[in-house]
């Protein structure tokens, strides 16, 4: 299956620091080695134009992270420091789900292997999210006349505030964010639906929360396209989770969410979102099989 990538666009980042860089490399070696993609299958879009993150970003907050100039409030809470290869990646990863986003509307499913940065907003930059790519694509498929109503399914294990800052007030998007209910971010921006799992919450009590929200929001978006945020982080060993999903636990979510979207007859858009286990390769198992799963479907779809 096709697939998008930045992982050869690194920046600088700290000793220690917790942002799972190398996992964007070893992923993209991973998918090949299973047989998910082909090495030409797997793409590397250019930047994303400025105009395109003005169409849901606050310029003046655009401007500040383009020209470095970002407060030292803003860029604690980014998490990441500025560099002009943070800002041309993070441009990249936006290029890469509005490819999968178009490719979903070609073929019925689409995935980047990055994107989900889910708690950037219109005007805040947090969280290690730079531009919500979820938005941004969704805003360029609505003005090429691809989209309209849409849904968001959140699995990450992290509350979508970015995403519901962006598109809660938007009357033809569903915003759903299934997560940690003590987990960051600690104020909270509200979607359409948000679902607080305890800390702990195992594969059934979260398969069963999440079949219950797919079927409040589903008939409810009445959405022809559908982005996931297939986070990694609700996985038992995830450092920043608090949940405790096996790996077939996660895999059996994905394929719950994707089967639903896709009977209800919406085109799906994959993007990553977070996960950070103590040893990068788990994030990655749990990754690449999201990705063989997207691409059975796409196998059984054509
Ligand atoms: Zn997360």
């Amino acid at each position: 299956m096709h697939l998008w990538t930045h992982d050869r666009w690194r920046f600088p980042l700290p000793a220690g620091h917790r942002f799972p860089l190398d996992k964007y490399a070893l992923l993209r070696e991973r998918v090949v080695a299973d047989g998910t993609a082909r090495p030409d299958e797997v793409h590397e879009p250019d930047p994303v134009p400025w105009e395109w993150l003005a169409a849901v970003h606050d310029g003046a907050m655009l401007e500040r992270i383009r020209a470095g100039t970002l407060s030292v409030r803003e860029q604690r809470g980014l998490g990441l420091p500025w560099s002009p290869a943070l800002v041309e990646r993070g441009r990249r990863a936006v290029a890469g789900s509005v490819a999968a986003a178009r490719h979903a509307i070609e073929h019925g499913l689409g995935m980047n292997l990055g994107g989900g940065t889910h708690h950037a907003g219109r005007d805040f930059a947090r969280g290690y999210c730079l531009f919500n790519d979820v938005a941004v694509a969704l805003a360029h498929l609505r003005r090429d006349g691809l989209a309209e109503r849409a849904l968001v399914v959140d699995c990450d294990v992290h509350q979508g505030d970015g995403t519901a800052h962006l598109l809660g007030p938007d009357p033809h998007t569903f915003t759903l964010s299934l997560h940690g209910a003590r987990n960051y971010p600690f104020q909270r921006i509200p979607s359409d639906l948000d679902v607080d799992l305890a800390s702990g919450t195992g594969d059934a009590r979260y398969l069963d929360a999440l079949a219950e929200a797919l079927d409040f929001a589903i008939p409810r978006a009445e959405a022809g396209f559908a982005f996931y945020l297939a986070g990694a982080d609700p996985w038992e060993g995830d450092r920043l989770g608090r949940l405790a999903l096996s790996k077939p636990g996660l895999l059996a979510r994905d394929e719950l969410v994707l089967d639903r979207l896709t009977a209800a007859g919406a085109r799906v858009c994959v993007v990553l979102a977070g996960g950070y286990a103590d040893d990068v390769r788990d994030t990655v198992d749990i990754n690449a099989a999201t990705a063989a799963a997207v691409a059975r479907r796409l196998g059984a779809a054509t």
